[in-house]
């Protein structure tokens, strides 16, 4: 088994990354970093650089803080040769990651960006169905309660905190792992709480017929949608790419195990002393953060 410490222990980490490193014969969860949270059992710091000298045993660190406050962590951590494993999305701006991805390799280190929603159950049939297909249309329904998933999370909010393309990076994810040809925004109408810095709702329109619908105001059914239309039939994914349907037949469905394959697919890196960088998700938030129109609606408070 290898050592690894997780770092920030909020929703997630407590939520995901703590049972799925606890279920798997590759991990030891050997540490934790956070200000205020612990893992029972488990030794714990408040002060990273402490943790990074007082144990060079430990190989990997995952970082579960929000994309602000991660660079100056991963950065340490890669100093200090340690392989690294980042949230999504993976930093707050693009070159800070490929400023990263640099460093781990200069370093000889493993980097990489997750994206949990890739492993969901249905994403890679739905890749491989569509691989042969002339792909006609594309719409995301991407529809979730903020207060539910974030709860009192002022982070999103800031600059930064990417707003709905928070949850909206993981439809990203999945757009640009299984459509067989490339995209490109055309046009974006973003919603801006008066009170806040970040979109609570965004509409995009895409090159090759590709729409998508952000809203983080859902209250009740929550939507994680993704229907793609093809000159053969019709393919869609659901809870977040855990249901996957071809024209209406269930093809995949169940327990999803994204953050174990997360793990999985970790301790496959470090193994071939390999990096993953994928920066395409955020490739377009950022277009959407440049291109989008920005509209001013209510006041948002959790
Ligand atoms: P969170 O609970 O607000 O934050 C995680 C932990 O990071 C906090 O408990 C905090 O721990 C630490 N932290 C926060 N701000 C910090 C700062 N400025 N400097 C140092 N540490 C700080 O957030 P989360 O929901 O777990 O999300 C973290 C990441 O996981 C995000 O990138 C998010 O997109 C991703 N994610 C979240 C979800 C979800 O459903 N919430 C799902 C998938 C992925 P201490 O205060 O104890 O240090």
């Amino acid at each position: 088994m290898t050592a690894i410490c997780l770092v920030g222990i909020g929703k997630i980490a407590v939520d995901q990354h703590v049972p799925a490193i606890g279920g798997s014969a590759d991990w030891e969860l050997a540490a934790t970093v956070s200000r205020a949270g612990s893992v029972d059992g488990v030794q714990s710091f408040t002060d990273f650089d402490q943790m990074l000298s007082e144990r060079p045993d430990i190989p990997v660190i995952s970082l579960c803080l929000p994309p602000v406050p991660r660079y100056d962590y991963a950065a340490k951590a890669i100093a200090a040769g340690r392989h690294v494993m980042l949230e999504k999305p993976p930093g707050a701006t693009l070159a800070e990651v490929y400023a990263l991805a640099d460093m781990a390799h200069a370093a000889g280190v493993s980097l990489y960006t997750t994206w949990h929603s890739r492993m969901a159950k249905g994403v890679a049939p739905a890749k491989a169905w569509l691989a042969d297909k002339t792909v006609t249309g594309v719409h995301i329904c991407w529809k979730e309660d903020v207060r539910r998933w974030h709860p009192g999370q002022d982070w999103v909010f800031a600059p930064g905190g990417m707003g709905v393309f928070d949850p909206g990076s993981n439809a990203l994810s999945i757009i640009t792992e299984i459509l067989p040809m490339p995209i490109h925004l055309r046009s974006a109408e973003l919603f801006f709480p008066e009170n806040r810095d970040t979109p609570i709702a965004a509409h995009m329109q895409w090159t090759q017929n590709v729409t998508g619908d952000f809203d983080w105001r859902q209250e009740g059914p929550q939507s994680w949608d993704i229907t793609v239309e093809t000159t053969t039939g019709t393919l869609s994914l659901h809870d977040g790419g855990a249901r996957l349907l071809i024209d209406g037949n269930e093809v995949a469905a169940g327990a999803d195990r994204e953050y174990p394959a997360l793990y999985d697919r970790m301790a496959e890196l470090v193994k071939t002393n390999a990096s993953e960088v994928d920066l395409s998700p955020m490739l377009h938030v950022a277009d959407a953060l440049t291109l989008g129109k920005r509209n001013v609606v209510a006041a948002f408070h959790f």
